[in-house]
Order: C-alpha cells, then structure tokens, then sequence
C-alpha cells in the first residue's frame, strides 16, 4: 500500500513517510493508492475479533510490512490498554433504533483518543527505529490538544508543544492540558482565538528551513493515521450490532466539523462495510450542512456554541472527500481547491449533488436544538450524553429512515462540558480522574499571538 496526494503531485510513499509527512508536500493531503475491498467472509470473520484484534486487522491493510505484524499487535494493545472500557469503545442500546457508540473510555473522555493513543505510541516507535526527533507542534480548540498530549507524555525521543487559546477552552479541557507535568511537554496559552493559533502553527509549518531545523511534525486530523484508527470502530459497531441480530438497516449519525470523524465511516462503507445511511450532523457552523444539502462549500461567519470542537468553518479533510467524488482525479481536485484559495467558494451542480446526497445526509442543530435534545434523551432514556454527541442525535432524530437502526456516535463525555449541561439544570458527577484535576497545579506559559513569541518559545523548548 502506497500513498498519493489528493494534488496528485506527491511521489508514492509508504505507510511510515506518510505518517511523518502529515500535510502533503504539494499542499494537498495524503490518501491511500487504493481501498482494500472486503469480502463477505472476511467480515463474518472480523464479527468476531476483540477491538484491539480488529484494531490489528485494520491496521494490517495500510500498514503492509513497514512494521512488522508483532510489533504492530503490541502498538495496538498499548494504545487501547489505556482505555477504562474492556469493549474499549462499547455500544450502548437506548431503543430499538438507537444505539450509543460510546468513544469516550479513554484516557481524556474524548474520542480524539481512539486515535491519537496509537499516533503517540506509532511516533515513539518510528523515533526509536529511525533514529529521528520527532517534535510535535499542534493548535487546539481543546480535545485534541490533551488527547495529544497524553499520548506522548513522558515518551523518550518526543516532545510536544500544544498552544490554545487563553481562556477560550472549557475548563475540564484546560485542566487536563495543563495539570501535565512532564518535561517533554509545554502548553502555550496564547492571547487570541483558535483560529490565531491555527493560523501561527500553518506558517511555522511552511517555513520550510524552520520546519527542517527543528523536525516539526504533525497531530491534527490532515494526519492520515488519525483516519485510518478511526474506521476501526465503524466496523466493530456494525458487528456488535450483527451479532445481537439486528436485522433492520444500519446508519450512522456522526457530529462532525472538520470532516475527519465521519469521513472515517466513508471509508469503512467504500472499503464494503454495508453501511445504509451516513448522516452528516453539525452546529451552527454549518458549512458541511450546505454542502450536502445545496452543494455549495463556502466558509460563513464564525459562531460559538455549545459544541466547540465543532466550531470549524474551514473542514480540513473536505479536500479527501472531494477526491473520491471526483474518481481519484488529481487535476479537478487541484484545480477545485485553487478555485476555492481564488474565489472562497466550491459550487458543485447536478450529477456530482446527488452523488454527494447519495453518500450522506446531513443537518445543522442549532444551540436550542442541541440542549433540547440532550435534555429530551436525559428524560427518555435517563442516559446524559454530551452537547456534541446531542448534535448527532438531534440530526438522527430529524433525517434517519423510519425503519433503520441508527448508531449515534458519542464523542465526549458529559463531564468535559459540564458549564452547558447545567444551563438545563441537569447535575452530573465527575468520574474520579477529572474530579481529581482541580487539586493539580497549572504548568502553562501565557504567550502573545505572534509567530516571533510562539518561535521564541519553540526555539527554548526544543
Ligand atoms: C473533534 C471533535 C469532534 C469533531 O471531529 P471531526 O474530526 O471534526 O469530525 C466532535 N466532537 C468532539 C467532542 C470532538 O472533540
């Protein structure tokens, strides 16, 4: 298995090089040369596997033999080890047609774990077998910042800096960055937004000399490892409900911002997981919504909400999409994402539409919506899920078909946003490990926003 650029102007390379080269050189973004197609019988075998078996199985396809099948079962087993869940991401059953696909047993109760367990463990191991620095540099809006953070902490030959925005994170979030004590790990609180720091981390990236001097590489989801973990638990959703007999349709509801978690289940359909329905649930940053629904890809004003790692309006994974949408075809795809640089604007018309409402559909929950929802399930089912994973019901409630079983994937914990949970007047309980954060010291350095003061910093730390 090689990888290619959705720009077409990236030299095949191997599993490994991908994973260090996190954006493609061209500035496009690595895909996999072909989809392994999975048999009927291969699947009716995988019903049975464990996760972290499954895990192995999946990884085995993308992998092929840059690392060898021993070494890459014990980078799956430590990487779901970690998690508090024997089934690691279980499936919880509210009604005959709803499922909870729960992602938030590891580590940092959010989903950004399933994968960036094993991108740590997978970092450290290529470090040790190449010889090579490996230095993390990251933007986060919360989730992924303490996700990456944990899977690196405290790992020989790592280091990683991760910046937010002051006082622009929930407090759950920062505390869990924060709290961190190794001295392979420095969190930078700059005075701004998500987009400054987002902003700060593309031009380091680009400075090619610096990149070069200082082996930055990469942790958000242009990482196709990232990806490629996260199809695992389509799958192994899909079977846990196949066992029990479900005989009706299966469809998924996804909340989703920067295209990365449902594109996962995208792939696993394509790879001939019999998916039904992929529903497409975002907030008021709805810019996938329109896509899907009126075919139009166009960045609108920012709004905060009560999901904020989904408070995106440029979707860094679109551009992978648009590639399978356009048969693999480099050329249309370079030219798309010029046309979107020159105009900030994709419009996409007739056949290419309704390939696209073919492959999902979609729904934009306003804040309203979201709480009422997780308020409505509270009461119904006496199951608490966070704002994020309410978006997700909200758009199955409104789009799955009447006679399907739809599986809502969970991608927090309610406690990492406990400050809109309670604008409902519901009280939770911490689970002990987050209860524990507020008795930690704080280790961060508060920076401004400029590119020479996050440099500045780099440069000490590394
Ligand atoms: C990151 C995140 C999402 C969105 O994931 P995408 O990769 O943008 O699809 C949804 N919910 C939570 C809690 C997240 O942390």
């Amino acid at each position: 298995m090689k990888y290619i650029s959705t720009r077409g102007q990236v030299a095949p390379i191997g599993f490994i090089d991908a994973i260090l080269m996190g954006l493609a050189n061209d500035g496009g973004l690595l895909v996999p040369e072909h989809l392994p197609q999975l048999s009927e019988e291969t699947l009716r075998q995988w019903q049975e596997l464990t996760y972290p078996e499954l895990a192995l199985e999946v990884f085995s396809l993308f992998v092929n033999d840059e690392i060898p099948r021993a070494d890459l079962k014990k980078l799956v087993d430590d990487s779901y080890g970690t998690f508090r869940h024997e089934e690691v991401t279980p499936v919880h059953k509210l009604d005959d047609k709803r499922y909870i696909l729960e992602l938030f047993h590891g580590p940092t109760f959010a989903f950004k774990d399933v994968a960036l367990q094993f991108l740590g463990n997978l970092y450290s191991y290529v470090s040790k077998k190449t010889n090579s620095i490996i230095h993390i540099v990251g933007a986060t809006s919360g989730d992924t910042g303490a996700s990456a953070i944990e899977g690196v902490r405290g790992k020989e030959g790592i280091r990683i800096c991760i910046l937010h925005p002051h006082q622009k994170v929930s407090e759950v979030q920062a505390l869990q960055m924060t709290t961190v004590d190794d001295a392979n790990v420095l969190n930078l609180a700059v005075e701004g937004t998500f987009d400054d720091c987002q902003r700060i981390i593309k031009e380091l990236f680009a400075d090619v000399d610096f990149k070069h001097e200082y082996h930055l590489r990469a942790i958000n989801s242009i990482n196709i490892a990232r990806i490629l973990a996260q199809t695992v638990y389509y799958f192994y959703a899909y079977f846990q409900l196949a066992k029990q007999g479900v005989d009706r349709k299966i469809s998924f509801s996804v909340p989703t911002g920067n295209f990365g978690d449902i594109f996962a289940g995208y792939l696993a359909q394509q790879m001939g997981l019999p998916v039904h329905k992929l529903i497409l649930a975002t907030n008021a940053n709805n810019i996938l919504e329109r896509f899907v629904n009126v075919g139009l890809y166009q960045p609108g004003e920012f709004r905060g909400t009560y999901s904020p790692s989904m408070d995106i309006q440029v979707a860094s994974n679109f551009e992978r999409y648009l590639y399978y949408l356009n048969g693999g075809n480099s050329d249309v795809v370079s030219t798309l994402m010029a046309q979107f640089k020159a105009e900030g604007r994709i419009i996409v018309e007739s056949d290419a539409l309704s390939h696209v409402q073919s492959d999902f559909s979609a729904y934009s929950v306003s804040n309203e919506a979201c709480l009422d929802t997780l308020s409505d399930y509270y009461t119904k089912y006496n199951y608490l899920m966070d704002p994020h994973t309410a978006c997700g019901a909200a758009a199955a409630d409104k789009l799955a078909a009447e006679d399907d079983v739809t599986i809502i994937l969970s991608t927090a914990h309610p406690a990492k946003f406990d400050e809109s949970i309670r604008l409902r007047e519901i009280r939770q309980e911490y689970p002990a490990q987050i209860q524990a954060l507020f008795n930690k010291p704080q280790i961060r350095t508060v920076v401004s926003g400029t590119n020479e003061a996050i440099k500045d910093q780099l440069v000490k730390f590394f």
